[in-house]
């Protein structure tokens, strides 16, 4: 078959591109066995059938064409758009991530110079935009599970890279939230498979660092949670209670107002701890978080998460006390000051949140009947004005 021209289209293939639009997955799937239909099938704009079904939206014909070998590259649109970017235009997360998890390419641009993260942003897909700059593929990780050149061994043992690789793609960098995610898998929780899973990640950092289009936010990413396994195997070394204990130590309020100290200290260690010093994103970092005094606000992991994610303050989701994790939603029936996204989660937090949640209720009380009072004055001022008139 020779290679598609842009809107040379048989008429079976004008009728796919209709039948995805309509979402019918079932027909298209019939379609796509015919003799005269090519999944990378171009129409006049050059679009494949995948970008089609993935600007619209629709997860489920853009798998169906996946599997039926749609080219999750092909850039022959007329702007340079890539099927990945489509997917971020249509702000659907679960498309982006199964454009990046075929393969897609994150550093590719259209015809004005913008990446698929940078148009996903642009028109406020925020969280398309964290997908893909968070994505790190399996590929790219496996490759250390290969003994490369004269080694004997490759530097990460083939049965970590799903547990380690689980870790890169949290899309809460919670320290809290990863070393959860360590714990919950034995083989990842011993000190010399966490050893090695930090090397791994030092050299992935250094790579994205010294690689031609460097890419500071993954090399942040990388360092940071090298610098989590490195704080988990030395408790795991140290420590009776192990993780158990680390993750107390992170959650363990300060008696004032239950602010975790420890853990704001942590993670400004691992962003100054960040080994290339001329960074611009460790510079801006370092600018936004030195002069914010221990307590206040903006914390220092919602700068990093900022500045790794491109999520853009937190206004309308809400984010778990404990795992930082997008969307929770069970407030503290008492304090109805913090947010869990389930009761493992709160759980978690009861043992230092107890000491301050009595005092939270009493703030919130104090506020919401000073608001009431002076609701109810507003409402006089405006009967005054009535009589007045
Ligand atoms: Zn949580
Ligand atoms: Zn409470």
């Amino acid at each position: 078959m020779s290679a598609p021209k842009k809107g040379d289209l048989s008429s079976t293939e004008k009728e796919l591109f209709q039948v995805i639009t309509a979402g019918d997955v079932q027909e298209a799937s019939r379609l796509l066995g015919c003799k005269d239909v090519r999944v990378n099938c171009l129409d006049e704009y050059g679009m494949t059938p995948l970008m089609h079904a993935a600007y619209k939206g629709k997860a489920d014909m853009c798998k169906l064409l996946l599997q039926h070998g749609a080219d999750v590259n092909c850039n022959e649109h007329e702007h340079g758009y890539t099927a990945l970017m489509f997917a971020g235009l249509s702000g659907k997360t679960d498309i982006t991530w199964m454009m990046l998890d075929a393969g897609a390419e994150t550093d590719v641009v259209n015809s004005v110079g913008r990446t698929a993260a940078q148009m996903a942003a642009f028109v406020g897909q925020h969280d398309c935009v964290t997908v893909i700059n968070n994505f790190f593929s399996r590929a790219r990780l496996d490759y250390y599970t290969k003994p490369q050149g004269l080694e004997k061994e490759p530097k990460l043992p083939p049965k970590l890279a799903g547990p380690l690789h689980k870790v890169i793609m949290s899309t809460s960098l919670n320290p809290v939230k990863l070393v959860l995610l360590v714990k919950e898998n034995p083989l990842l929780a011993e000190v010399e498979a966490l050893d090695k899973c930090r090397r791994v990640m030092e050299l992935i950092c250094e790579k994205c660092v010294k690689q031609q289009d460097m890419n500071e936010v993954l090399a942040m990413k990388m360092h940071f949670i090298s610098c989590v396994l490195g704080k988990c195997a030395s408790f795991l070394k140290e420590r009776e209670d192990k993780l158990d204990g680390l993750i107390k130590c992170l959650l363990k309020g300060r008696e004032s107002d239950g602010f975790p100290v420890f853990q704001e200290k942590f993670v400004r260690e691992c962003i100054r701890k960040f080994p290339y010093c001329n960074a611009t994103l460790l510079q801006q970092l370092v600018r936004s978080i030195a002069p914010v005094e221990i307590g206040n606000d903006p914390t220092a992991i919602s700068v990093l998460t900022q500045a790794i994610t491109g999520q853009v303050g937190f206004m309308d989701s809400e984010f778990c006390t404990t795992c930082g994790e997008k969307g929770a939603e069970k407030r503290c029936s008492i304090c109805k000051m913090v947010i869990y996204c389930d009761q493992t989660c709160q759980k978690m937090h009861w043992f230092t949140h107890k000491k301050v949640c009595k005092k939270l209720q009493e703030q919130r009380e104090k506020q919401e009947a000073e608001s009431a009072k002076l609701r109810e004055k507003h409402s006089n001022g405006e009967d005054v004005c009535v009589a007045i008139e």
